[in-house]
């Protein structure tokens, strides 16, 4: 018990093996068991059990990151204080945790069809407004981050379904067209590019919109002008491995009476 690694593993399966060759027939058995209950564990092989993998996962976890750090999940137990916080894409591919590598405890995460975030809207948005508030208000982020990413498929929906017109979802478009700005920005500007060139520059263009619409919730303006809070744009491109990251590109000024 307790090789290091698969390597040093196999090593000394193969040197008890040389020594006692009459082993070989139970090991081969063995070896048999161990290969299909990992296969349980695969999501992309037919054996895939969806149970045994949460159970296994959390037990991963557990082990290795849990019970490795009492300090850590000790001073978690008592409340959190993230300096971020996140908006990115519910996309399988995209997770912030792990593209960041944000830790417990570091980033208060919203993930939704496209990382839009929405204008202030007490009816139509509460979900992400709560959020909102909850980040600036009480848990007092100093950064908020809209991260746009690759090959997005909320994008390639804003940029593909009709502007007008009755819609074919029952959500998703009527979502998505929160970004519509960004849509006829990148038609203007570059209409004649490829579709999936225009899909990356609107992948881009919609984080722009999420951080004005940003600026229509009080607290999150107040929290600019006083200087206690910062929001900045990203986009995650998971085709070249790269991650690109901006200020906000508004200049606040004072609102003005007509
Ligand atoms: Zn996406």
């Amino acid at each position: 018990m307790g090789s290091k690694s698969y390597d040093e593993a196999i090593a000394a399966l193969k040197k008890l093996l040389s020594e006692k060759k009459e082993l070989a027939p139970m090991a081969a058995a063995k070896i048999d068991q161990i290969t299909a209950q990992l296969q349980t564990l695969d999501s992309t092989k037919p054996g895939f059990d969806p149970v045994e993998r949460i159970k296994t996962g959390f037990a991963k976890f557990k082990t290795e990151k849990y019970l490795k750090n009492p300090a850590l999940y000790g001073e978690l137990s008592k409340g959190q204080s993230p300096k971020f916080m996140a908006f990115a894409c519910s996309d399988s591919r995209v997770c912030p945790s792990h593209v960041l590598d944000f830790q417990p405890g570091e980033a208060f995460v919203v993930r939704n069809v496209a990382n839009i975030v929405p204008p202030f809207d007490k009816l139509k948005y509460a979900g992400v407004g709560s959020a909102v508030e909850y980040a600036v208000l009480h848990l007092k982020v100093e950064q908020i981050v809209v991260i746009g990413h690759s090959k997005c498929g909320g994008i390639k929906g804003l940029m593909t379904f009709p502007d007008e017109g009755p819609t074919s979802t029952d959500f998703i478009e009527d979502w998505v067209k929160v970004g519509l700005p960004a849509k006829s920005k990148v038609k203007a500007e570059h209409g004649s590019a490829s579709i999936d060139d225009q899909c990356v520059s609107c992948e881009k263009e919609a984080v722009n919109v999420s951080l004005a619409n940003l600026l229509t919730y009080p607290f999150v303006r107040n929290g600019l002008i006083n200087k206690t809070l910062a929001i900045k744009g990203a986009h995650y491109d998971f085709v070249n491995g790269t991650f690109e990251l901006w200020a906000l590109e508004f200049s606040l000024s004072p609102t003005t009476s007509a």
